[in-house]
């Protein structure tokens, strides 16, 4: 790896874990550009109408469709000034890879990870955020400790071919850094979780997280008890959205 290598990057910035099973820690987010789903629907990007079924749309499509590719050391730098990159990682600060879909992207993100060791010898403690529809590098899962995978419903205005690739979704059921994380807006989101999911046996419910669907504060309450009856029922690990409770509808925090 060396220092001149590229990786195309949307948005930096160090806040708290708001999500999954790592909510609440403090965590340097680097958003990765591009993205192979448009979740709300092909053609959303343009107009802001959902299609295909959509019932939501991505909340992040104004950010990852931009981006700047960086090399490895122009990149250190401006994470440096901005968030203190390399001392924070050093004691402990997650680093938190999204997008988009950063695998789009996994061999620069694991030249980049070495690049850090080689240069500041620093291993720091990585989560990946994916829609876990492109199967990682065996050299990059090494480095990853937390898998934030979140398979799209077809509330996403997805085709199921495009978002649900059942030996994926089955190797992250094996991985051990594995989690499942489920936007759950209504009860027949929770159904199809179930049927397609579940009973086929390509996730494995002990991995599951479910979150409920909400951008304000009142939505929020409003599912929250929805999302916990469902989880108590069929025995399943819930979270809230921490930046919602905390930011309401603030973004950028
Ligand atoms: S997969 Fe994630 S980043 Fe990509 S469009 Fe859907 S919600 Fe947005």
């Amino acid at each position: 790896m060396s220092k001149n290598q590229k990786i195309a990057v949307s948005e930096y910035f160090y806040s708290l874990q708001g999500e999954g099973r790592t909510t609440g820690i403090p965590a340097i987010f680097l958003r990765l550009t591009g993205c192979n789903l448009i979740c709300g629907g092909k053609g959303v990007e343009k107009d802001a109408v959902l299609r295909d079924g959509a019932t939501w749309v991505c909340d992040t499509i104004d950010v990852w469709m931009k981006g700047t590719t960086l090399s490895f050391a122009d990149l250190v730098e401006r994470l440096d000034e901005r968030t203190n990159f390399v001392q924070r990682l050093k004691t402990g600060v997650h680093l938190v890879i999204t997008g988009g879909e950063p695998l789009l992207q996994q061999e620069r993100i694991l030249a980049f990870l070495e690049y850090l060791e080689a240069t500041y010898q620093l291993r720091p403690i990585i989560e990946v955020e994916t829609n876990a529809t492109i199967r990682p590098l065996l050299a990059l899962d090494a480095r990853v400790q937390y898998w934030n995978t979140s398979p799209k419903l077809s509330n996403s205005g997805m085709f199921k071919p495009q978002r649900i690739d059942a030996s994926i979704l089955e190797w992250f059921s094996k991985n051990p850094n594995t989690m499942f994380k489920f936007v759950v807006t209504t009860k027949e989101d929770f159904e199809e979780i179930q049927t397609e999911l579940i009973d086929t046996g390509w996730v494995d419910p002990s991995k599951i997280v479910l979150m409920p669907g909400a951008d304000s504060i009142e939505q929020l309450l409003e599912r929250n008890q929805m999302v916990a009856e469902i989880c108590i029922e069929h025995q399943l690990r819930m979270c809230t959205r921490l930046h919602v409770e905390i930011w309401n509808r603030l973004t950028g925090v």
